[in-house]
């Protein structure tokens, strides 16, 4: 049985490396059947905050990345929490000390590595240092490959106040917990060689070790972190995005099924996903691809489901917090503008004239169409072409402005953009004749006879 987890530490905000790594763990688990557990290691008291791990509970629900054990559903190897699994890492202690692999030094404890000693200057620290003779620690990761590393000083396990280092409650909790496949970001391949070692000592099974490349930022070299623009996963939460639009995009990520698919259902990630068909290369972050596929996700949603989501959306910005508008009348609003947009969060500016007689006017767009042609004649003639005319049907709108242009000599377009400025107040919305239909014949005259007044 297979079983993975992700162990993230609580001292920062929730960000893209952290969710892809805990996105690759959660899909293996649940592309071979295994177990995902969720382990907090909060050993770091200082840096640690209960606000920051609600966060990554919240965003981990949010991406639907469900947890098979670990905080707030139990199991069997509990509690899931570093911080309070000091007795654990007690006993495990002991054992090193009961080996013979530990000692105490400077009132730290050190992990003991075997071998034959000896002394060595170390130019770079510029003192005396005690190796051991060792033979290189090998790594078999099943994404970098064979990795070797030469671990050939003691190091500290627990510091001299008494608390136990990274290195040891991560491999005892790995242990204990019965992980078979270390998934982690390459950030940490540097450390497995101790963990290895540690691995051995307590004569526990290696786990499997798959080293994800890392995310480059956007612009420029260097590692995405915390402090990169849009590098926190609360933040598309916040902006309504779809969060499996943002799953879709962190499986590619460093993935790709074999082939250039790129959108595709979760389901069928899981049923593709692998640990070798993850890239060695490190993959670069891309704000634009990620709002494309959150588009595509937005265009596909049901329209019950667009609509509760947009609500969601309005309801956490306070966007009608003067009142909600008339339930039917919204929906009309949020179907018509669903093909256009690019994200929920677009809906407020882009729907604004639909719920105000106040809608600003885009200066750059009104000079535009005002500069060309007779706009004001083109729309006194839709004026009087539209006063009879059937608004409840899109079709017989189009219909009327089709005759009135072939009768001028026109085309569709001498009436469209012009007719658009005029009702709402910019050259782009949705489908012209659905805007008129939705807002109704009365809303559409008032505003095309204030627009000319
Ligand atoms: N707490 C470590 C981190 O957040 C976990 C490393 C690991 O997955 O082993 O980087």
């Amino acid at each position: 049985n297979i079983r993975v987890r992700f162990a993230p530490s609580p001292t920062g905000f929730f960000h893209i490396g952290s969710a892809r790594t805990a996105l690759f763990n959660w899909l293996y688990a649940r592309h071979t059947g295994g177990t995902f557990v969720l382990r907090i290691e909060d050993t770091d008291k200082e840096r640690n905050s209960e606000d920051f791990l609600n966060v990554i509970y919240d965003s981990l629900k949010w991406l639907g990345m469900n947890w098979d054990e670990g905080p707030g559903v139990g199991g069997d190897y509990g509690p899931y929490r570093q911080s309070e699994r000091d007795a654990i890492y007690k006993e495990y202690i002991q054992k090193l000390f009961d080996a013979g692999r530990a000692y105490e030094k400077d009132g730290a404890v050190w992990f003991k590595l075997l071998g034959e000693r000896y002394e060595t200057y170390d130019d770079h620290r510029k003192k005396t240092v005690e190796k051991v003779k060792v033979a290189p620690t090998v790594i078999d990761d099943l994404i970098r490959g064979r990795v070797e590393r030469v671990e050939d000083e003691d190091f500290v396990i627990v510091r001299s106040d008494g608390s136990p280092v990274f290195h040891l409650v991560n491999v005892i909790d790995d242990i204990a917990m019965k992980i078979t496949h270390v998934i982690r970001g390459e950030d940490h391949l540097s450390n497995t060689s101790k963990h290895v070692e540690l691995f051995k000592a307590f004569g526990a099974p290696v786990p499997h070790f798959a080293h994800i490349p890392l995310i480059l930022k956007q612009n420029g070299p260097g590692k995405m972190s915390k402090r990169d623009q849009g590098a926190l996963v609360e933040e598309y939460q916040r902006r309504g995005y779809i969060p499996e639009a943002l799953v879709n995009f962190l499986s590619l990520l460093g993935w790709n099924p074999g082939d250039d698919r790129e959108k595709m259902p979760v389901a069928e990630i899981i049923s593709l996903f692998d640990l070798p068909g993850v890239n060695q290369s490190n993959a670069r972050f891309d704000d634009k691809k990620l709002a494309h596929m959150n588009m595509t996700y937005v265009l596909e949603l049901p329209p019950d489901d667009f609509v509760a989501r947009a609500k969601a959306y309005f309801a956490r910005h306070g966007t009608f917090a003067a009142g909600m508008p008339d339930e039917n009348y919204l929906r009309e609003v949020l179907l018509l503008s669903q093909p256009k947009i690019k994200g929920i969060e677009d809906l407020p500016g882009y729907t604004e004239y639909f719920f105000t007689e106040n809608f600003p006017l885009n200066e750059k767009a009104a000079a535009k169409i005002m500069g060309k042609g007779e706009p004001k004649t083109r729309l006194l003639e839709l004026a009087g072409a539209l006063k009879t005319v059937d608004f409840s049907n899109d079709l017989v709108i189009e219909e009327a402005i089709k005759k009135l242009a072939a009768d001028k000599g026109l085309g569709f377009g001498d009436y469209q953009s012009i007719a658009r400025l005029a009702v709402s107040g910019t050259n782009v919305g949705p489908n012209l004749t659905g805007m008129f239909r939705v807002l109704g014949r009365d809303r559409v005259m008032a505003r095309i006879e204030r627009f000319l007044a």
